[in-house]
């Protein structure tokens, strides 16, 4: 089926899980248009809402899906892997010791310094701004009288998931907006 001739730009399709909840808040779970497109032809999404645009081809019409939920629900492992974003994630993009939030200062803190024996671990790395990590220097928290406001752990699947939650995507389709709640069952 060739349907590049009215191939229109972006027009991302939201995808859920078979519970309806997205796949993924951060990132939040998006597909091309041709991927969904192609999930639905092969019969592993349902269209739950759709765009005004269509494709077109000589011998078909259909609207472009805005969401689809899998049919089979994907269950999140248990275990997130252990990655710079992951752990920005976890410590909500805040630096753990001065509460900062400017994304451009992050970087890492290992808890009990590198020089100390201290791991490149969930347990030992928090989000720091460049700021505190120079203040804190090699010593160790209580030399610096520098403690992170949480203590690091590795985070759930879920966790992080929650912790997503708090950073809306710059664009969200108004379709998407049922199945989002960035702002009626945050935290405080
Ligand atoms: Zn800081």
């Amino acid at each position: 089926m060739q349907m590049t001739a009215h191939a229109p730009d972006g027009c991302p399709a939201l995808v859920l899980n078979a519970d309806y909840r997205p796949l993924s808040y951060f990132p939040l779970s998006l597909w091309s248009w041709q991927d969904a497109l192609k999930a639905v032809f092969l019969d592993r999404v349902e269209v739950v809402a759709e765009y005004e645009r269509e494709v077109r081809s000589p011998s078909f019409k259909m609207k472009l899906p805005s969401v689809v939920s899998l049919k089979t629900y994907v269950r999140h492992s248990r275990s997130p892997a252990f990655t710079r974003f992951n752990v920005f994630l976890r410590d909500s993009f805040t630096c753990q010791y001065c509460g900062s939030t400017e994304r451009d200062l992050l970087t890492f803190d290992h808890v009990v310094p590198r020089s100390k024996g201290g791991r490149t671990t969930w347990e030992n790395i928090v989000a720091a701004c460049s700021p505190c990590n120079l203040r804190k220097g090699g010593r160790m928290p209580r030399e610096a009288r520098m403690f992170p406001a949480r203590t690091p752990a590795r985070p759930t699947m879920f966790e992080l998931n929650e912790r997503g939650r708090a950073f809306p995507p710059n664009y969200l389709h108004e379709s998407w907006r049922d199945f989002l709640y960035w702002d009626s069952e945050l935290e405080p």
